[in-house]
């Protein structure tokens, strides 16, 4: 794959596809990335960035011209808040970014294309314990997930196997289960259950409010996978010899109770768990990483106790820096932050859903 010298990152200005253009600049490649926006956080690293809009073809064109290898890892998703209640908006999108980039991919005689899919294309039904069997790739079928995200992935998925068989576009394809860490979106309504645990747990410290919110009763199941193990999976999929999806997470479960318990004693803070209605996504999910291991000789190595303090670390100081911005006056720590949250000025602000 050396030989594979200019790629495209598609979702370059997200989370996992900023690290990944990073990661692949490290490598020695000549990386374009394309976003709707530029990442939030930290300048990327792409010796070319475009904001292009994915949706529409003659953007997809654009964007896959010239280069060798895609990374495709734009969409409309965000945590279960949001997916539970976009449904035909995140099909509706995502379905036109899939099928006009793989399009364009062909077109343009791109070699190889790496398709980011997810656990949530796995059946509910298989997801209905807490103490649920780690899924295999194959349980994806008979298929049945639980929302409209995780049927755009499937059929994407299937994008790719026809699009291998009927043209000879070399595709992979990685399911990603829970992908955390620096950063990703920590508020807003998109954010995940660890970044939005960190944040949940920095307020809890810097305010001296102990109480932090949990959706539902905070039994259901979940594995976490770090960010730098995900760059690191992709890299090692896109140069593996498999076509087949392969999962790529960590295949070690906690209840969500207990990752608040981690997250409040990597912070050094008491909490009182509040258990609230929300959305739970389904009841347990695992990562069966047998073939995972049997194709590449390796799995993801970082603990989730390392990648969640390495992840609570920054998403405090986002925290703080949040809050002194609200109110300069106010210092970090101490009853006065406590009682500009009692007014509700600070709390609206993290809380505030993001504009699409
Ligand atoms: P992210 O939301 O941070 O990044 C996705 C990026 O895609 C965003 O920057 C967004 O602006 C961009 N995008 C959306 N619509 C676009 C459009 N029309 N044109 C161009 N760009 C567009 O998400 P992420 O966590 O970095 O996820 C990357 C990929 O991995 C996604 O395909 C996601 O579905 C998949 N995935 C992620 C996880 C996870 O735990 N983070 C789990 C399973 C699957």
């Amino acid at each position: 794959m050396k030989q594979l010298s200019r790629v495209l990152v598609t979702g370059a200005g997200g989370f996992i596809g900023h690290h990944l253009v990073s990661r692949l600049r490290r490598s020695g490649y000549w990386v374009r990335g394309v976003d709707l926006k530029y990442p939030e956080y930290c300048a990327s690293e792409a010796h070319e960035f475009q904001i292009m809009d994915l949706r529409n073809r003659k953007d997809a064109l654009q964007a896959t011209r010239g280069v060798e290898a895609v990374y495709a890892l734009a969409a409309d998703m965000g945590g279960m808040g949001f997916i539970s209640c976009h449904q035909a908006e995140i099909l509706y999108n995502n379905a036109l970014i899939n099928l006009h980039t793989i399009e364009s991919a062909r077109i343009n005689g791109v070699k190889r294309y790496l398709y980011t899919s997810s656990a949530c294309i796995y059946p509910e039904h298989k997801q209905t314990d807490a103490n649920v069997t780690p899924l295999k790739e194959a349980d994806a079928y008979p298929a049945q997930p639980q929302d409209s995200y995780g049927w755009e992935k499937l059929i994407s998925e299937r994008l790719c196997k026809h699009y291998s068989e009927d043209y000879n576009l070399d595709t992979r394809v990685v399911r990603f289960h829970n992908i955390f860490g620096p950063l990703g979106t920590w508020d807003g309504g998109r954010e995940k259950s660890p970044a939005a645990m960190c944040r949940k747990v920095a307020i809890a410290k810097l305010t001296g409010d102990p109480v932090v919110e949990i959706w539902g009763d905070g039994e259901q199941t979940r594995s976490f996978c770090f960010i730098d193990d995900c760059v690191e999976g992709i890299c090692r999929i896109m140069h593996s010899g498999t076509r087949d999806p392969l999962n790529l997470g960590q295949d070690r479960m906690v209840t969500i109770n207990q990752l608040a318990d981690m997250v409040a004693e990597i912070a050094g803070v008491r909490i009182v768990k509040k258990h609230v209605a929300g959305p739970m996504g389904v009841r347990g999910r695992n990562s069966d990483n047998t073939l995972l291991r049997r194709s590449l000789g390796w799995e993801p190595q970082i603990s989730l106790e390392d990648g969640l303090a390495r992840t609570y670390q920054w998403i405090e100081q986002q925290v703080s820096v949040r809050l002194a911005g609200n109110n300069s006056s106010i210092s970090i720590s101490g009853a006065r932050l406590s009682e500009a949250l009692a007014a509700g000025s600070l709390n609206q602000e993290l809380d505030r859903p993001r504009v699409a």
